[in-house]
């Protein structure tokens, strides 16, 4: 049974076309309980890219989403949610936007370092890939610091997934296990969590994003809070390879997931 799916897109992120009507339809079909919906907002993206792509309006969306959660409430439950893109100078930003809306979970995503997007080929230019991954884990270091109303932090490690075929490749675990350690313990003693991201699956990865020895080292530092989301950009994605992401949990002794209302924390148990 899936509990849970806390990262789905519609239509209203640049880069998905799904109704929201299909996504809530798909979940039910699916027995999905509760699900969160975490459109993008990328701020301050400079480059070749629409930037337009990842605004996000939120005196549309907040309602819309808001009567949407109304319209099902007696079998589904809602979130509003959002993806924020973080790049360390806008953690205040962030936080001022997200306070004057009533959201109930936040994913905090580094998108971007130096204000370009990292599927750009900008970013990788004149770069190894160590030099891009350095980068990368700093620049979520430093915005972990200076963010503070978010729930999760994002698909940890998913930069493997760019800069082209020389550049891709699995995150050189031992290397970075300092930084990744910082990070960690960071979002801990902040009271966040991490999500586990199951789409490295789907994007023939073959694994989560956070690769597994990060999701172990979050619980071992005494991380205890986590969600699984299948960041879906259309229906058909809702829940995919949860099973596996259970049974990896179960596998390393973790009992519970987390849910989020306004942005405070509970735990489900898994099945
Ligand atoms: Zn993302
Ligand atoms: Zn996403």
């Amino acid at each position: 049974m899936i509990i849970s799916d806390y990262h789905i897109h519609s239509s209203f992120s640049g880069d998905s076309v799904e109704d929201l009507d299909r996504i809530c339809r798909k979940a039910k079909e699916l027995g999905i309980k509760e699900i969160a919906i975490t459109d993008h907002m990328d701020l301050d993206v400079i480059g070749t890219t629409n930037s337009n792509d990842f605004m996000l309006n939120l005196d549309e969306y907040v309602p819309t989403i808001l009567k949407l959660k109304d319209q099902y409430k007696d079998d589904l439950d809602i979130k509003l949610g959002m993806e924020f893109g973080i790049q360390r100078h806008l953690g205040e930003v962030g936080d001022k936007i997200i306070e004057k809306y009533p959201f109930d979970f936040i994913i905090s995503s580094v998108h971007s370092v130096d204000k370009l997007l990292l599927d750009q080929k900008e970013f990788w230019e004149n770069k190894t890939r160590e030099q891009a991954h350095d980068k990368y884990f700093l620049e979520i270091l430093k915005s972990v610091e200076n963010f503070n109303r978010f729930s999760v932090q994002g698909h940890l490690d998913f930069i493997t997934r760019y800069g082209g075929i020389d550049k891709k490749g699995f995150i050189d675990y031992i290397r970075y296990q300092d930084i990744i350690d910082e990070i960690l313990k960071k979002i801990i003693s902040k009271g966040k969590g991490i999500e586990i991201n199951t789409s490295g699956i789907r994007y023939n990865e073959n694994r989560f994003y956070p690769c597994d020895d990060i999701i172990k080292r979050y619980f071992k530092l005494g991380g205890e809070i986590l969600t699984i989301g299948s960041d879906s950009h259309k229906a058909s994605d809702l829940g995919k390879d949860f099973k596996k992401a259970y049974d990896f949990l179960e596998s390393i002794g973790v009992k519970y997931i987390s849910s989020f209302d306004q942005l405070d924390v509970s735990f489900k148990k898994i099945k």
